[in-house]
């Protein structure tokens, strides 16, 4: 017996269908044919400044135990599954299917999984590898998921993951309003957070466990561990009948789409760390987005705090220049416009002190001194007592932001950024 693993990718379209379900199927599938599991399903987000996604850019991959045998039906349920599920009629899906057996992963598929989640990377790139580490590959019409399928077995979540529980909805279900009991959600999330997290926006109470696409999610749950998921998912109550639901080991909330980087050597399409120091001051567009500018020394670059991340903009209005801050998120070059970063959150590290100088209070009348001019030192205007230069004191003007991280709310996190309660609990 050898593990096999089988990654897809690229069975969407906007109007329908999603690669997890076709996961969810095929799993099932195989099970019923004696297949067992060897670790995860996983579901692999991969880089979300991607242009061509469909939607939150996943590809997923089962790992199951094959006698040499038995691989050819292996690969024909593999197959016939995606042929059958993939929105094949949509000119932008370009489905792919990789087989790979070995019991390890080779170093050289990690790194290309790393790259498909942090950068670029082209389809001969992955026809290449998978020709290299001997995987076979399966493209349907320009079959560029090939990319996101070999990335998926490649990517073994060796620094940090998490787990989403998905319910998929019944067919004749599909494209209609999702009847999910609020109150149970807000029970669950109550019961669980923060071993599950992202169910409830806490800025405008907003459910976050349900799309809004016509797709077969009917709800997912995100979860430290498979257990909270499975507790909170038996809470939550529908309105119909879930056709199937399915476990899959993630990337998601890991920022693992995040490279440290500096300004002159970030790069639009990829996602980055950038520390500096707050050279402009923050600026309100119309729509009400929020822009500052930040330099580390060698470049500049504009950073974003977008309407939809609301109050999150209130600690970015809040900085001033001088102010040192690391920020984290997606860079995106628009024509005519300055590199700007799209900020998923942001650390402010120290602000720069604003101090109010205060004239000398003169002994006599107990009145503030007036100053002379540059140097000069200071008068008393009610009796003429003269105060030398250096004679003034100095207080520290009150911010109203403090220094530790702030972060955009759920309803606009990016699917692969790390929300704060993973970083420090509650
Ligand atoms: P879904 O979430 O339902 O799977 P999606 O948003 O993942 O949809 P896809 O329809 O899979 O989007 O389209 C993305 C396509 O781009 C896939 O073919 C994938 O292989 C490819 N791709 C993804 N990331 C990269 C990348 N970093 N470089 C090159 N190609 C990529």
């Amino acid at each position: 017996m050898r593990k096999v693993s089988i990654g897809i990718d690229d069975t969407d379209s906007k109007q329908g269908m999603c690669t997890t379900y076709v996961g969810a199927v095929l799993l099932d599938r195989l099970k019923s044919l004696g297949f067992r599991l060897v670790s995860w399903p996983r579901l692999v987000r991969l880089n979300p400044n991607w242009h061509l996604k469909t939607r939150g850019n996943c590809a997923v991959c089962i790992d199951v135990k094959c006698r040499g045998s038995s691989l050819p039906v292996l690969r024909e349920t593999a197959l016939r599954t995606v042929e059958e599920l993939a929105e094949l009629g949509c000119e932008t899906t370009n489905p792919g299917v990789v087989l790979f057996s070995s019991s390890t992963v080779p170093a050289e598929l990690k790194r290309f999984s790393k790259t498909v989640i942090q950068d670029v990377v082209e389809i001969e790139d992955a026809e290449r590898l998978a020709q290299r580490i001997g995987a076979e590959y399966y493209k349907f019409k320009l079959g560029r998921g090939i990319v996101g399928a070999l990335a998926a077995i490649g990517e073994t979540f060796q620094r940090d993951s998490t787990y989403e529980i998905l319910a998929y909805r019944k067919a004749e279900y599909r494209g209609r309003r999702r009847v999910v009991d609020a109150e149970s959600v807000v029970m669950m999330d109550k019961a669980t957070f923060p071993r599950t997290f992202d169910n409830i926006d806490p800025t405008t109470g907003e459910i976050r466990i349900t799309p809004h696409t016509p797709c077969p999610v009917l709800f997912g749950i995100r979860s430290q561990d498979p257990e909270a998921a499975l507790e909170a998912f038996r809470m939550v109550k529908v309105d119909e009948p879930i056709e199937r639901w399915m476990i899959y080991r993630t990337n998601q909330g890991t920022d693992a789409h995040l490279r440290y980087s500096s300004i002159n050597t970030t790069r639009p399409f990829t996602s980055a760390i950038l520390t500096g120091n707050v050279s402009r001051r923050p600026r309100i567009l119309p729509g009400g987005h929020v822009v500052f500018t930040l330099s580390d020394g060698d470049g500049e670059i504009d950073c974003a705090a977008y309407e939809p991340t609301r109050r999150f903009r209130d600690a970015v209005k809040g900085l001033e220049v001088g102010d040192l801050v690391r920020v984290y998120g997606g860079v995106k070059k628009k024509e005519g416009l300055p590199l700007t970063l799209n900020l998923e959150k942001i650390e402010v590290l120290e602000l720069k002190k604003n101090l109010l100088k205060m004239n000398p209070v003169c002994v006599v009348c107990g009145k503030r001194a007036k100053s002379e001019g540059k140097g000069k030192g200071y008068q008393c205007e009610t009796c003429g007592r003269r105060f030398p230069s250096g004679s003034e004191s100095y207080v520290e003007r009150q911010r109203d932001l403090i220094p530790g991280f702030y972060e955009v709310p759920p309803r606009a996190r990016r699917h692969l950024a790390k929300p704060l309660v993973r970083i420090r609990g509650i």
